[in-house]
């Protein structure tokens, strides 16, 4: 429903009365409403990087490139432009991929405790790492029917996340269990946390608390969008727990039989 309000106001300024013309919006409109946001959304996300590297590429054909020192400054600055540029049109590629009706999984039944551990080896063995790992994973395997590489890619937009916002020095914790029928994976660090009105609308495409600061760190706004559809896909839930200040908590569910499980072993 949408509310339109006119407000019947008197030469005095006094308002006397108030009138509400309440519409549907039909799906359609909702969709068509949604496809031009994103549109939009899209278009400044591919302008700003644009312009940055316009004027930086302006200043080294002005000159620029014949000083030594700045020179090399300008061009990481184009660099890193055009690199996120890439990681956003690979996410638009990514969702528009889902969005097809014939999009399919490629699915496997796998060690999920196993691929995790192999995970998070992979962001450990990261140089110059200046936070603590710490893992609650089970000791036993726990089988589930997923595509790999697309779970792969929502832990790398999880971990990435709490990297990013992580102090120095901070741990991430990860933590593996199974919960009524389901196996439930969080992701936590001790960041600055996301504020409770933001905490599910971090999911939606191109959301971010901070934009400039999300930008400045290379981030394209659409991760945990992704994140949220193939877990959705897969059956599960995503959802986003934090205290302001003190961390926060990212956690997914997926469906895991554990009857199942005795018949592997
Ligand atoms: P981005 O590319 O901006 O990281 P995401 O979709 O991955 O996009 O995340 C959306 C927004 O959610 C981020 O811009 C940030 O504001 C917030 N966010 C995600 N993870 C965290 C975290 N671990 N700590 C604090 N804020 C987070």
């Amino acid at each position: 429903l949408r509310a339109n309000f006119s407000i019947i106001q008197k030469e005095t300024g006094f308002v006397n009365g108030l009138i509400t013309v309440l519409h549907d919006i039909t799906e359609q409109e909702k969709i068509d409403l949604e496809r031009r946001e994103f549109v939009a959304n899209v278009s400044h996300e591919l302008r700003t990087p644009l312009t940055t590297m316009r004027s930086y590429l302006e200043a080294l054909a002005e000159g620029a490139w014949q000083d030594e020192e700045i020179a090399p400054q300008f061009l990481n600055v184009t660099q890193t432009e055009t690199e996120r540029m890439i990681r956003l049109v690979n996410d638009l590629l990514q969702l528009s991929k889902m969005d097809s009706k014939d999009y399919r999984f490629n699915k496997d039944w796998i060690d999920f405790i196993l691929l995790f551990h192999r995970i998070i080896d992979r962001f450990e063995m990261t140089k110059n790492l200046n936070v603590t790992f710490e893992r609650y994973l089970p000791d036993q395997a726990m089988f589930v029917e997923i595509d790999t590489d697309k779970i792969t890619q929502v832990l790398d937009n999880i971990i990435s996340n709490a990297l990013k916002y992580s102090p120095e020095g901070g741990t991430i914790t990860f933590n593996v269990k199974e919960n009524n029928g389901f196996i439930e994976i969080s992701v936590s660090d001790q960041g600055l946390g996301i504020p409770k009105e933001n905490l599910d609308k971090v999911f939606e495409r191109f959301y971010r608390v901070d934009k400039a600061r999300s930008r400045q760190m290379g981030g394209t706004g659409l991760g945990l969008a992704i994140a949220k559809e193939m877990i959705t896909a897969h059956g599960g839930d995503i959802w986003a727990t934090s205290v302001e200040g003190k961390g926060t908590t990212i956690t997914f569910t997926l469906p895991f039989d554990s009857a199942q499980e005795d018949d592997w072993s």
